[in-house]
């Protein structure tokens, strides 16, 4: 039993010199100290390529910080969320989603004053002299009432955007899109959901508490 250990050992020690001396064998997510702690040299060496989840694990391509990780001032919870969101609501605002592009109760609404507010925690997001006429199927604002929005980068869907948030709560509000030639003062559009928002005619937030009913 013992020689024979001493035998593989041997012959080990043979393959890794053999290995270590040929250096482009060398997978390209193995740096020099995991090949060192390896005991059985070669063997796992040929093994490795074929376990997928190696690969993740040496990936430096990491994806920048999501919105799961950030914290919000209104901390509720999902169950606390679902109680005052319609359902509606609750798919677009905590779960990002994105209502039917030109279904939405705000895209073609222009009043000349009075502010939206997030559908979530009435916080004021944009004024209505933000809004304008993006053609795009969603309400389209060139600018948010200052340090109301949060931006992240969504890699979601293969693309890279850039995703909108309510600074207070952290709701999903939509995306912000820069450069894209439009008439106003930033030529940036937060592309939101209506769903997302609510509006008030009197310019500051309702007090009527977060998440009217239902309209269906
Ligand atoms: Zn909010």
């Amino acid at each position: 039993m013992r020689s024979q250990t001493v035998r593989l050992l041997n012959s080990s020690i043979r393959q890794r010199a053999l290995v270590s001396s040929v250096p482009p064998l060398r997978p390209f997510y193995t740096s020099a100290r995991t090949t060192k702690r390896q005991t059985a040299g070669s063997k796992v060496l040929r093994a490795a390529p074929t376990i997928p989840f190696f690969s993740a694990f040496f990936s430096s391509n990491k994806p920048e910080e999501s919105t799961e990780s950030m914290s919000y001032p209104d901390e509720r919870s999902e169950d606390q969320w679902r109680a005052v969101l319609n359902p509606e609501q609750f798919r677009i605002l905590r779960e990002k989603g994105t209502e039917r592009a030109g279904t939405g109760e705000y895209d073609s609404h222009y009043p000349s004053t009075g502010v939206y507010n997030c559908a979530g925690c009435d916080a004021p997001l944009y004024k209505a002299n933000h809004k304008f006429k993006s053609g795009c199927g969603w309400p389209a604002y060139f600018d948010s009432i200052p340090g109301a929005v949060k931006r992240h980068v969504d890699n979601t869907f293969g693309m890279k955007r850039t995703e909108i948030v309510c600074s207070n709560c952290g709701g999903h509000l939509g995306h912000v899109f820069e450069g894209e030639g439009y008439q106003t003062p930033t030529d940036e559009r937060h592309c939101v959901n209506s769903v997302s928002l609510r509006f008030t005619e009197d310019g500051e937030a309702s007090g009527k508490g977060p998440a009217e009913k239902s309209k269906a």
